[in-house]
């Protein structure tokens, strides 16, 4: 059964990987450029791109999510574990990473340009979803995710499947000598472009993550076909990361055959 649709964009390969899990990337819709428009704690999200819980036939997800979950991100390193979370749509706190074993709870992150990292533990049955831009990146919200997710449910690196999804590429993403640095990177004299994807796989490796279980989509949020929103481009609009645990998939932390 493929996930594709004219919505969502699925983490290639991972529907027959990680048949437990649904996870992807929403795509620019026409309703879709409200969503980084509205302020307020609980401001409602787009119900095209958000709407499982609540929005009937508009539910790209499918039916019996119970709960949609994001923070207000701020591009630091802090990950949040959800366990009881209020059926509907939250806005939990600050937080730019999001861990849950709970199934039917979608976590989701609001993007234009930034990386999301999805994180899937098959062993845990645990899957967590970070927005990784530079400042995050630089901040270690890689490394704190993966240590979160350790803490949080045994998880270890060498059992995850990660993947880097949509986002600016390494010929459009121009930055100044100070990013390099902050990343740790070999600083340039003047601003250069950087492939942010690259800089995390690498640091995704350095973590213990398995090179077979490490997949990067190459589509770019700024110089591809304009199905996502991009940051630079000047779009105030944002497009969803989300991942979530089917909500059939039986008991929490139980082990799947598939891994
Ligand atoms: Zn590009």
């Amino acid at each position: 059964m493929s996930r594709e649709s004219t919505t969502t964009t699925s983490v290639p390969g991972w529907d027959a990987l990680l048949p437990w899990l649904r996870a992807g990337t929403t795509r620019r819709g026409r309703e879709a450029s409200r969503l980084g428009k509205t302020r307020g704690p609980r401001e409602a999200l787009d119900p095209q791109a958000t709407g499982w819980a609540d929005h009937g036939d508009r539910r790209p997800l499918g039916d019996g999510w119970r709960s949609v979950v994001r923070s207000r991100q701020v591009h630091g390193a802090v990950t949040r574990v959800h366990t009881e979370v209020p059926a509907g749509e939250a806005v939990v706190g600050e937080g730019d990473g999001h861990i849950t074993r709970r199934p039917g709870l979608v976590l989701t992150v609001t993007l234009a340009d930034c990386v999301p990292v999805f994180m899937a533990d098959p062993v845990q049955r645990t899957v967590a979803l970070l927005h990784a831009g530079w400042r995050g990146t630089a901040a270690g919200v890689l490394e704190h995710g993966l240590a979160a997710m350790g803490r949080a449910f045994g998880s270890v690196p060498g059992d995850l499947f990660v993947h880097l999804g949509p986002a600016i590429c390494g010929q459009c993403y121009e930055v100044g000598p100070e990013v390099f640095e902050a990343l740790g990177e070999a600083t340039p004299p003047g601003p250069a472009p950087i492939d942010l994807r690259g800089v995390i796989r690498q640091r995704a490796l350095g973590a213990g993550i398995d090179a077979g279980r490490l997949t990067v989509n190459t589509e770019c949020t700024l110089c591809g076909d304009g199905r996502y929103y991009s940051h630079r481009r000047g779009d105030t609009g944002r497009h969803l990361g989300f991942i979530g645990i089917l909500p059939e998939s039986g008991r929490p932390g139980r082990s799947v055959a598939t891994s």
